[in-house]
């Protein structure tokens, strides 16, 4: 649990106004900023490292690492901030099926497919540089946005708006817009009280080559050495995320890509043949947190700094989006009396929002408990679910058609 007292204010001069002070350039910061900017407020955006980043890598740049899964909902979001177009197509990976396999002999195989859901695709696989790069060309035309260089440090709140405080900059705001992740400053400045837990386990992502075509198919498998999901990239590559037990990770990181290849033989290697690494291995601690409540008079949560669950269902980065696309539609559709700080307006944002990420954060923890480590008891319950949930294609669909209209499926 954290402080709920505001923390220390670095005072600075407060000359500089705007409407909404946004902190943080993550995907999920500059997408509410662009969103918002259609409805001309003037909107700041403070980021440690404000350059903008090219658009489209050279073709030849081997595919970035980072890579999140989309959902259709997502993808529709980013069209209607004419972004998806500016991403280079050849560099976008497209799941129209999933498989995914319990511990051998135990559980059966579960499958997805977005045909059978009347879907064009379950998910596109994007990389983090790619979308930052697009969505900061695309604020680079947005005459009422700008570019903060700072790290947040402390938040004054009065009855007439929001002093932001920084490394040296005050930045007087109707709204503060706190999109600077789990470790969020303006969380921690409000006073807004959260909840966190590690969860045991550390991410590992990388790409590898493969022998055989994924045939758009994503893999996921359940098993005693973590969660390991093989996302397909364009060409015969794909993506790794291994959700792997502290034990485990600690051998992990001492890994060469070249072993992982290795390790990941058992799972693979009968659908894609041999894996070659073409990137190297990048690790994160996994952690899940909540927030009790999402906003406050002038100050409003988005993205991780309001809910961070377990990548496993490769849910975040959409739920993100979703508070970003939700939080500035509200704004911009707020009748001429209301300021951008009003706790009715803001909390209106919250109820929305909340309980989405509510149902897709507790459904996850759920599959990881079931289906990640099931052990004792769980285990027969585990593989009697999946089998019993791919043998019920009215349920099945249900899931799926939840998870495309929500967020990404799977993974
Ligand atoms: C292994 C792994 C795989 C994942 N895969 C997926 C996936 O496939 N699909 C999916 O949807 N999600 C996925 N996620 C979740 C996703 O990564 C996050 O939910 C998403 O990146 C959150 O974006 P954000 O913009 O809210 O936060 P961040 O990406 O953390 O951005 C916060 C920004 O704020 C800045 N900042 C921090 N502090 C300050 C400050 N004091 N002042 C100013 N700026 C500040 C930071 O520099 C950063 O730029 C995955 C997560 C992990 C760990």
């Amino acid at each position: 649990m954290n402080d709920s007292q505001p923390s220390p204010i670095s005072r600075t001069l407060t000359s500089e106004t705007t409407d909404v002070a946004v902190a943080g350039a993550g995907i999920v910061g500059l997408a509410f900023a662009l969103a918002l900017s259609e409805g001309g407020s003037s909107i700041a955006v403070i980021a440690p490292h404000a350059k903008s980043k090219t658009v489209n890598a050279a073709a030849t740049e081997p595919l970035e690492t980072r890579v999140y899964a989309l959902s259709p909902a997502t993808r529709r979001f980013l069209e209607d901030l004419r972004i998806w177009h500016q991403l280079d197509a050849g560099r976008i990976g497209v799941a129209t099926d999933m498989r995914v396999f319990g511990r051998d002999g135990t559980w059966s195989e579960l499958h997805f497919g977005a045909y059978q859901s009347g879907a064009q695709a379950l998910a596109f696989m994007v990389g983090h540089n790619a979308l930052v790069g697009a969505l900061k060309s695309a604020l680079g035309f947005q005459k009422n946005v700008r570019f903060v260089r700072g790290t947040v440090t402390g938040l004054e709140v009065s009855t007439d708006g929001v002093v932001v405080h920084g490394d040296g900059f005050g930045l007087k705001a109707k709204l503060a817009v706190g999109a600077d992740g789990i470790d969020s400053a303006v969380r921690e400045a409000a006073g807004i009280t959260s909840k966190e837990k590690s969860l045991g386990a550390t991410g590992f992502v990388a790409n590898f080559a493969i022998e055989l075509p994924h045939h758009d198919c994503a893999y996921q498998w359940f098993s005693d050495e973590g969660i390991i999901a093989l996302l397909p990239l364009p060409g015969r590559r794909v993506s790794l995320v291994w959700s792997a037990p502290e034990a485990l990770a600690a051998d992990l990181a001492n890994r060469s890509p070249v072993e992982f290849a290795s390790r990941l033989a058992p799972y693979a290697g009968k659908a894609l043949g041999t894996l070659s690494p073409v990137s190297e291995v990048s690790s994160f601690a996994l952690r899940r947190l909540s927030v009790g409540h999402w906003v406050k008079p002038g100050v409003a949560l988005v993205g991780d700094a309001a809910h961070v669950i377990h990548p496993l269902a490769g849910q975040g980065l959409n739920l993100g989006l979703d508070d970003a696309r939700v939080l500035a539609e509200i704004l911009s559709a707020r009748g001429p009396q209301r300021s951008l700080g009003e706790l009715r307006l803001l909390r209106s944002f919250e109820r929305r929002r909340k309980e989405a990420v509510m149902t897709m954060a507790t459904a996850t923890d759920a599959l990881n408990l079931l289906f990640g480590r099931p052990s004792g008891m769980l285990a027969p319950l585990a593989g009697l679910g999946m089998a019993a949930l791919n043998r019920m294609p009215p349920l099945k669909n249900q899931l799926i058609g939840h998870a495309l209209q929500n967020a990404a499926f799977g993974f």
